[in-house]
């Protein structure tokens, strides 16, 4: 039995084990086939719904939307998504997108855009996240972890194995909206591929530079703990961008 589930074990790993990042090129060991993240993703997403209140301004529903089409129109990777664009009416600093293309904004952050290239630069990052599979590249990890703990059935056990996996990953089951923070490598690829896409849709990527450089700055205020937990906005991160800005062919 044992025998059988390693066998099984490693022709899965074989076949959905390869993966590689868009625009990074970075590889990537993803054990979950997109059909699943995009079911997690989705029925998250309507859990989320189910329990929010979305704005009643369709001025910028439809901004935000448009911005979002707009951006993954010039992605190739991005057609195999169904995307959906959501405002949530709360004054809270954040947005987040969930696999498989469910993208989320809250009114407060909107507040803090100046324009259409800002609300594109968080839009850009966000998809940014899901095109590289950054949801279920942790997921994977988490799996693998428990590999090498106790019982391979317990990553095998799909797919309520996996919905724990995936409450675990992203903070859901304890508090929706807030989703826990991706590691620095995850981030820095999200801000690459939303910067290399903004520009492609014709925004200006320069934006991205005056949006971080506002977040952080308003990091020593008392405002927007829960965007900064989840998105740290640091000079790193702002030179790593205009580096990339300066490698994009006008
Ligand atoms: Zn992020």
């Amino acid at each position: 039995m044992v025998r059988m589930i390693l066998v099984s074990l490693v022709a899965f790993l074989f076949f959905a084990g390869c993966a590689n990042a868009p625009v990074t090129g970075r590889s990537q060991m993803i054990l979950i086939g997109a059909d699943q993240e995009t079911a997690l993703g989705l029925s998250e997403s309507e859990n989320i719904l189910s329990q929010s209140k979305l704005t009643t301004n369709k001025t910028l529903a439809a901004r935000v939307e448009n911005i979002g089409k707009k951006i993954v129109a010039v992605s190739e990777e991005a057609k195999q998504y169904e995307w959906s664009f959501y405002v949530i009416e709360e004054d809270v600093l954040n947005a987040f997108a969930l696999p498989g293309g469910k993208v989320f904004f809250y009114t407060g952050i909107l507040k803090l855009m100046a324009n259409d290239d800002q609300i594109a630069t968080v839009m850009g990052h966000e998809i940014g996240h899901v095109l590289a599979r950054h949801g279920a590249e942790r997921m994977s990890q988490q799996m693998a972890t428990n590999l090498g703990g106790q019982i391979l059935s317990t990553a095998l056990n799909i797919p309520a194995g996996q919905q724990g996996i995936f409450e675990m990953v992203y903070g859901t089951a304890s508090n929706y909206g807030v989703i826990l923070p991706f590691s620095r490598k995850h981030e820095t690829e999200s801000d690459i591929i939303g910067v290399n896409l903004m520009f492609k849709a014709g925004y200006d990527p320069n934006e991205a530079v005056a949006f971080w450089e506002k977040m952080s700055s308003a990091k020593s205020g008392a405002a927007s703990p829960e965007f900064l937990s989840t998105h740290p906005a640091d000079s790193t991160r702002i030179a790593d961008i205009k580096n990339y800005i300066k490698t994009l062919k006008k």
